[in-house]
């Protein structure tokens, strides 16, 4: 048992109810209590107690759009097909086990010390990734880069073979999802397929859409159909489909998102960084379809820190629509952990009895945090969304489990993993003859 007391506890429950010295407990993978005040309940001496004065709980963020990390920083100005073709294919294509391991687990590690207890990684080497999670300790979603045959990334056979070996596995907290790349390196026999895949496996889909008007274009031409539209067609949205970026969908498409009920991944600062534009969150919020945040690869956005990605979602949209209402404190941090948990069909993202026992606790006695009205919710979800970085992150706990206390990691030696992730690049780089 896990009994964190005199917290101000945000539990982004229905009610949204916050309680000011309250108490958060935690029993094996399920949170056991939530309320004012101190616990009443029973408390075993064996209990781990941790007084959380001057901290925030709340549930841990969901990356829900996430590609383990190759290359932060070597790519800034180029726009997307270019960094896809002259950097990103190639790095995947050269990877091995070794690697897709050290580079997941540094990059898991990275998002559990911001904070983030769920992620939602395409990329390759399923089976590599699932044992750098197990290592981590992290919630995670993983799905392939499957394309037609001829680009070299990974096939739906790939996938179902990911699935057999991987699902399940981490005690539950490791999935396969069905991923598709790009449309462009797609055919709509192949999403036809895939779509069958997730269906027979009884799994979601994560696939890339309407990234750019490249890829519309590109789509429209040779398909003559929109991106969302040749995957509605496909039948592969639904409410078990999470669809990465969606920077330019029409009206029609936010229609297909809606009556399909799938989940969109916003990515505010890799669609920015990559001259990709900015999406319609507000639209696709007003239609009701639930929208998440990501940070899409560290390529695009270099950082794994989703409360950077929490601000820009926000005023990218007040920016651009001349209106500072859009997208309000307490909504973006919604997104990053509730709306992120419902998307991939997890018991997560809220604080409430009986749900999952992924949970962050964060410092709010540091100046990013002052001054802070005693008992006012609207700041303290202000000073989140607007104020904070991922260096007010403590204490990280996923299912049940601390994985980061004191702003450390509790398994791993992060300079280590650190270490082999560089030499992991150098190697990469040389095979890809780029060094
Ligand atoms: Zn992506």
């Amino acid at each position: 048992m896990i009994v964190i007391e005199n917290a101000t506890v945000l539990t982004l429950n229905d009610a949204d109810d916050v309680h000011f010295g309250g108490h958060v407990v935690l029993m094996d993978n399920r949170i056991l209590a939530v309320g004012d005040g101190p616990f009443t309940g029973p408390i075993p001496a064996s209990a781990d107690r941790i007084d959380a004065a001057g901290m925030i709980v709340m549930p841990g963020l969901v990356d829900l759009h996430y590609h383990t990390a190759v290359g932060k920083g070597l790519y800034d100005h180029v726009a997307l097909r270019e960094s896809l073709e002259r950097f990103w294919y190639p790095s995947i294509r050269a990877l091995d086990a070794d690697l897709a391991y050290d580079f997941a687990l540094h990059g898991y590690a990275d998002s559990l010390l911001a904070g983030v207890t769920t992620v939602n990684d395409m990329y390759r080497c399923l089976p590599d990734l699932a044992r750098a999670a197990d290592a981590a300790g992290i919630r995670a979603v993983l799905s392939n880069d499957v394309a037609l045959e001829e680009h070299r990334l990974d096939q739906l056979s790939d996938a179902k073979e990911a699935f057999g070996a991987c699902h399940g596995t981490g005690d539950g907290r490791i999935e396969v999802f069905v991923g598709i790349e790009w449309l462009p390196l797609t055919s709509p026999e192949l999403l036809q397929e895939a779509a069958e895949l997730a269906r027979t496996l009884d799994t979601g889909v994560h696939v890339h859409l309407n990234e750019s008007l490249d890829e519309v274009e590109t789509v429209r031409r040779r398909f003559g159909v929109r991106p969302t539209e040749m995957a509605f067609d496909a039948g592969l949205l639904g409410p078990k489909t999470v669809a990465a970026h969606c920077v330019w969908l029409s009206d029609h498409e936010i229609d297909l998102m809606r009556q399909t009920a799938t989940s969109i991944s916003y990515n505010p600062i890799s669609n920015a960084k990559l001259g990709n534009g900015i999406a319609r969150a507000p639209d696709m919020i007003a239609a009701g379809i639930n929208v998440g945040i990501g940070h899409d690869a560290a390529e695009s956005s270099n950082t794994h820190d989703l409360f950077e990605i929490m601000k820009f979602a926000s005023l990218v949209q007040r920016a651009d629509r001349q209106d500072s209402m859009l997208i309000p404190a307490d909504q973006v941090v919604r997104m990053a952990t509730r709306n992120g948990g419902r998307a991939l069909g997890h018991e997560s993202g809220q604080l409430s009895p009986g749900r999952l026992a992924d949970v962050i606790i964060l410092h709010k006695e540091r100046a990013m945090f002052t001054p802070l009205l005693p008992g006012d919710r609207r700041h303290v979800y202000s000073h989140l969304a607007y104020a904070a970085n991922s260096s007010i992150v403590d204490t990280t706990i996923v299912d049940g489990r601390i994985l980061v206390r004191g702003g450390s990691l509790v398994e791993h030696d992060y300079q280590e993993l650190r270490r082999r992730a560089n030499e992991g690049l150098k190697i990469l780089m040389k095979r890809i003859d780029l060094c």
